[in-house]
This record gives C-alpha cells, structure tokens and sequence, in this order.
C-alpha cells in the first residue's frame, strides 16, 4: 500500500502529541491548555502574585516556595482552556475591588488555577506555576524570560537566584512607563508580542477565562485584608 501525506508536520505533531494539563493538588480539578508550553514564563516579586497565593495557603493550600528570597514563577498560555473535570470546584476571587486581576482557584484543595488581568494579558490566561501539578508539558515551560517587579524587593534578596533581566513600572512618571535592567527593551517587545497573539484553536471545547466565569455564575470574591 502506498499513500503520500499532505499534511504538515505541525499538524501531526497536533494529533499525536499530547496538550499541556494541569490538576489542582488533589487531583479533582483538571484544565487542559491548547500547547504543550506556556507562550511565556516570567518570574514576579509583586506583592499582588504573592498574596493572591498567600491567600490560599492560609486555607490549607499548597505552601509558598520553601526559599523566601524565590519569586513566583507565571507562565501565559492561551485563553482558551479546556475544562477536563472538576468545574463544580473552582471559584473565582481578587485582592481588592478595584483590581483588574481575577483568580480562580479550588475549593476542593485550594490550589491556584487561573488569574487574567484583562489588559495585560490580552490573548492569554496566567498560571502561577509552583502550585498545580501539569503533565505533559515540555521540560522548558519553567524557564523564565525576565524578572517583574524586581524594584519591590531589596536586591540582596536576589543574590542567590538566577539571573534574570528585571521590568518594572516607574512609577515616578505620570504615564508609569514600563523600565528595566540593560537589555529590557528587547525582552519586553517579545513578551507583549506573544501574550497579544492571535488564538490558533487547534481543537474544540475550550473556553476563555470569561466563559468559565460565568459558568460559576459570575461570583468573585473580594478577599479581606486579614485574609491576605
Ligand atoms: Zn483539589
Ligand atoms: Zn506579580
């Protein structure tokens, strides 16, 4: 028997290979993304990615990384996810009722699944990447770009992590500007370059982080100051 293919490599790589998932920490809760890597990985100090997890530690959730001086790692996967199992315990939550940043995390074991904020992350949905479990993903989706928010931290808490180029807001101008460490520009483009990319949907059944929303009825969360 002989045949000839036309199809491409990508879309072989499409049917055989499996998409990245990830479950909560207990397992009841399981999302599956639209690629076997984030788009990007960054590392964050802000306050904002530390307290949204914090948060849930209090309640029994997974433990922040054991080395304080370690930033959060975010990773940015399409907006487009697919639901696999456990939507009945997802809720969704923020930090103040003026932030434009959303979560989703469980209630079966409270383990952060989700967070958008609707301008930044244009076409994409955030994991904060210590705290699910994901499964065939590629061994790189760790691998972090640049640092944000490094102008938070006292540098000496840097000392002993990686090197990586720091972004942050100058928050002395009017118009805040992004800024950063020598060589910052360069990373930056190519960052907002791939969170503002076009949706390829490769497959059925995802949905975007507003969809899943407001399939939990739309009820956010706004968390109290002790509870940070
Ligand atoms: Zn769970
Ligand atoms: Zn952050």
């Amino acid at each position: 028997v002989s045949f000839s293919f036309s199809f491409s490599s990508s879309f072989f790589s499409f049917l055989f290979c499996k998409m990245a998932s990830m479950t909560c920490r207990c397992g009841k809760v399981g999302l599956e993304f639209t690629d076997t890597k984030p788009r990007v990985s960054t590392e964050c100090c802000c306050s904002s990615c530390f307290n949204r997890v914090n948060f849930l530690a209090k309640k029994g959730g997974p433990a922040l990384p054991a080395d304080v001086n370690q930033p959060l790692l975010m990773s940015k996967w399409d907006n487009y996810v697919v639901v696999q199992k456990g939507r009945e315990e997802l809720f969704a939550y923020k930090l103040t009722n003026e932030t434009l940043v959303v979560n989703i995390a469980t209630k079966c074991c409270h383990t952060f699944m989700l967070g958008r904020h609707k301008g930044y992350d244009a076409n994409c949905v955030t994991t904060s990447t210590d705290f699910p479990l994901f499964f065939d993903v590629d061994e790189d989706y760790r691998h972090a770009s640049s640092r944000w928010f490094t102008d938070q931290w006292d540098p000496q808490r840097l000392k002993s992590q990686q090197k990586l180029v720091g972004i942050w807001v100058d928050e002395s101008k009017d118009d805040k500007p992004l800024i950063g460490d020598d060589g910052f520009e360069d990373i930056l483009k190519r960052q907002l370059e791939s969170v503002q990319r076009e949706i390829i949907i490769k497959k059925e059944g995802g949905e975007t982080f507003d969809a899943i929303l407001e399939s939990l009825g739309g009820n956010i969360v706004i968390v109290s100051e002790s509870e940070k």
